[in-house]
């Protein structure tokens, strides 16, 4: 079966880059990349022990949650728009990964305590500076820090980054080493201990790994070619 036979083999490779790197197998997680595959798909990910899964719609994500069983793990890996920050929360998304303002960050603390609850997050940072894309940079994540810290009902657990395509695996290297120093700098600045680091797809996961990602978002290479874009 195509699913298993890829999720077994990215499996052996994650734990192959883990042991390059001198880091304990089993200490980065796979998170299958759903968006776009039908239910039916998901299932046979599902059937080979996959829990974790990620979608970049909400949209999306409030169909599947219910048509999957329900110990399934969901993150939203996409751009989150503030009026969708409540259902987002109520619907069960475990973790949402790319909050990537902080007015969003703003808006998520307030809804999670107007909901009696703490979300988990990671913060997006745009590792190679390009003007288009989402995320804090660098820079202006140093500078909001100590308010992204305070706000009462966020429980920031690291960074993502989604750096631009590169021809080589390699040539993604240097914006994954920008942010792991980067979740470096920010735990010793405290007060967080910043655990999670989401970096790495289908083209270049095994650099990743070496990198330190513990978090690895892989969906063409467990489900095939996407037949239609995903939008965001
Ligand atoms: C689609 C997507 C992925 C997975 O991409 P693949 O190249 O299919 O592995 C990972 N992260 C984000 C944010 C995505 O939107």
């Amino acid at each position: 079966m195509y699913i298993q036979d890829q999720l077994q083999e990215i499996r052996a490779n994650i734990a192959a880059a883990e042991q390059r790197a001198g880091r304990p197998v089993g200490s980065t997680t796979l998170l299958a990349v759903s968006k776009t595959f039908p239910v039916s798909d998901i299932m046979h990910a599902y059937a080979d022990g996959q829990r974790l899964f990620g979608e970049n719609r909400l949209q999306e994500a409030m169909e599947k949650i219910p048509a999957m069983p329900a110990d399934c793990v969901w993150h939203l890996i996409g751009p989150l728009q503030r009026n969708k920050v409540r259902k987002a929360l109520e619907q069960g998304i475990a973790l949402i990964e790319a909050v990537d303002s902080r007015k969003l960050a703003e808006a998520i603390s307030r809804i999670a305590g107007e909901l009696g609850t703490t979300a988990r997050v990671l913060l997006e940072v745009n590792v190679d500076g390009e003007e288009s894309k989402h995320g804090f940079t660098p820079e202006s994540l140093q500078e909001e820090w100590a308010a992204l810290t305070a706000l009462p009902h966020l429980d920031i657990r690291g960074l993502m980054c989604i750096p631009a395509p590169t021809a080589e695996p390699e040539g993604a290297r240097p914006a994954f080493v920008t942010l792991r120093r980067l979740a470096e700098t920010l735990r010793n600045r405290g007060p967080l201990p910043l655990p999670e680091l989401s970096m790495g797809m289908s083209h270049d996961y095994a650099v990743a790994v070496e990198e330190g990602a513990t978090i690895v978002r892989v969906g063409s290479a467990i489900f095939g070619k996407r037949d239609y874009p995903a939008q965001s």
